[in-house]
């Protein structure tokens, strides 16, 4: 089967007619940021052109119609996550934000030295290291649980983890490394018959399915804006009513306050101004709304259908390469990534050959060390497809692999360093 979804929304993506020297840009690394539709940046340039004010503390019209713009955004973030209540979307700069702010107010309220976090294997360095350093130091105790051969967090060793001593869960949605989808829904009731609150990091799922955060029942749930085709530097915290009300403050300042006095304790606001200190990104919100409505607009149905067959074109056209080895099992429940390593040439050199192409993939550890090594390579090269991506690339891609070769990184193979630094 065919799907026209990617050729007939090209148009709508400025950046596709770039091209390097004589190739079209083929731009296959939408886990790490997608590309703009011209509605999302329409939304912007109309914002900055009619309606840019600073919000919620001007009595003029203007200030008053920015002041809407950004609550109505909140509302469209609201049903497209499917929240209860707007309140429970905290705007932030992104998902790594977003879960700093959670270990630095609600992981620091619940945990003392002896108590324990659970994560995964596959976790995000920013879905990692917060947790991590909490952990140092409030003494409390980090237990990562092993993700199964599949690449998939496995229910039952999930569920193993839960031990009294656990304060909280955090764990991804779909990991950026192999689009593969953790069994969340079920892993959060696990965790609630322990009584334990979980947050999603879900910046991967977002993107390729409609979140519904009722449904998962998730305490917490993070993402980012830029990607799912919005803005940079806008993202989300949503947080069930009851948990987030409780959250003290994570920067203060503008914004936060009843009203402050030099004698009395600082008297704050409720949430989501209470979390949003500071001038929010008005611009950013209002084109995040954009980009769901065009995702909607779309439907999420041609949208995971066209995923599903790119995905499968993938690993069709990657297994027919030699040496190629893909990682994980894609196909099992795709989620718009497909990982692979050329067996004999370093991920960078595959990177760069492909780059030669006009391809852009990431290649590495994709900011998730510890879950790389676990299978034993030292990076992997990401195919991560967006809604304009084609078959048409794939077969491109396909074909430059028949003639990649060792180079420089192949060659030198300085393990130590590019662990430290992707
Ligand atoms: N978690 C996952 C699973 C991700 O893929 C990313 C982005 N690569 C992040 C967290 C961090 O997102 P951001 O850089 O937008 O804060």
């Amino acid at each position: 089967s065919t799907s026209t979804l990617g050729e007939s929304v090209r148009p709508d993506f400025p950046i596709l007619e770039r091209r390097f020297g004589p190739h079209p840009l083929v731009y296959l690394d939408n886990a790490a940021t997608a590309q703009k539709p011209r509605a999302v940046l329409d939304a912007l340039v109309d914002y900055y052109s009619g309606l840019n004010s600073n919000i919620g503390r001007g009595y003029y019209r203007l200030s008053m119609a920015a002041t809407d713009a950004y609550e109505a955004a909140r509302e469209t973030v609201r049903r497209a996550i499917n929240a209860e209540h707007a309140d429970e979307v905290v705007f932030t700069a992104g998902t790594t934000a977003a879960i700093n702010l959670l270990a630095d107010t609600f992981g620091r309220s619940v945990l003392t030295a002896g108590d324990r976090i659970v994560v995964t294997g596959m976790e995000h360095n920013s879905n990692m290291l917060p947790w991590r350093r909490l952990c140092e130091t409030t003494g409390a105790e980090l237990v990562v649980v092993p993700v199964g051969a599949a690449g998939r967090v496995e229910l039952e060793r999930f569920t193993a983890a839960l031990d009294p001593g656990v304060r909280l869960a955090a764990v991804a949605h779909v990991s950026n490394v192999l689009g593969t989808v953790n069994p969340v829904r079920e892993m959060i009731r696990a965790a609630h018959g322990h009584g334990i609150p979980v947050v999603v990091d879900g910046a991967q799922a977002v993107p390729h399915r409609p979140v519904d955060v009722r449904d998962l029942d998730a305490d917490f749930y993070c993402f980012s804006g830029h990607k799912i085709y919005g803005p940079m530097g806008i993202g989300v915290l949503y947080g069930k009513r009851e948990l987030l009300s409780r959250l003290a403050p994570y920067q203060v300042g503008g914004g936060t306050v009843k009203g402050v006095t030099l004698e009395e304790p600082v008297a704050y606001v409720p949430v989501p101004a209470r979390l949003e200190a500071g001038t929010p990104h008005v611009a950013g919100s209002v084109g995040l709304a954009a980009a769901f409505d065009y995702v909607e607009d779309l439907g999420w149905d041609v949208v995971r259908r066209h995923d599903d067959l790119l995905v499968g074109a993938a690993v069709e056209a990657l297994e027919s390469v030699a040496r190629v080895r893909i990682i994980g099992d894609p196909a099992a429940e795709p989620s718009g990534i497909v990982s692979f390593v050329v067996d004999g040439i370093h991920p960078y050199d595959v990177g760069g050959h492909l780059d030669g192409h006009g391809v852009a993939v990431r290649s590495g550890v994709h900011c998730a060390n510890v879950f790389i090594d676990t299978f034993g390579e030292v990076g992997t090269v990401r195919l991560s497809f967006a809604v304009y991506n084609t078959e048409a690339e794939i077969d491109l891609v396909r074909r430059a692999l028949t003639t990649v070769r060792p180079g420089f990184w192949t060659a030198e193979y300085p393990t130590e360093r590019f662990l430290a630094t992707d």
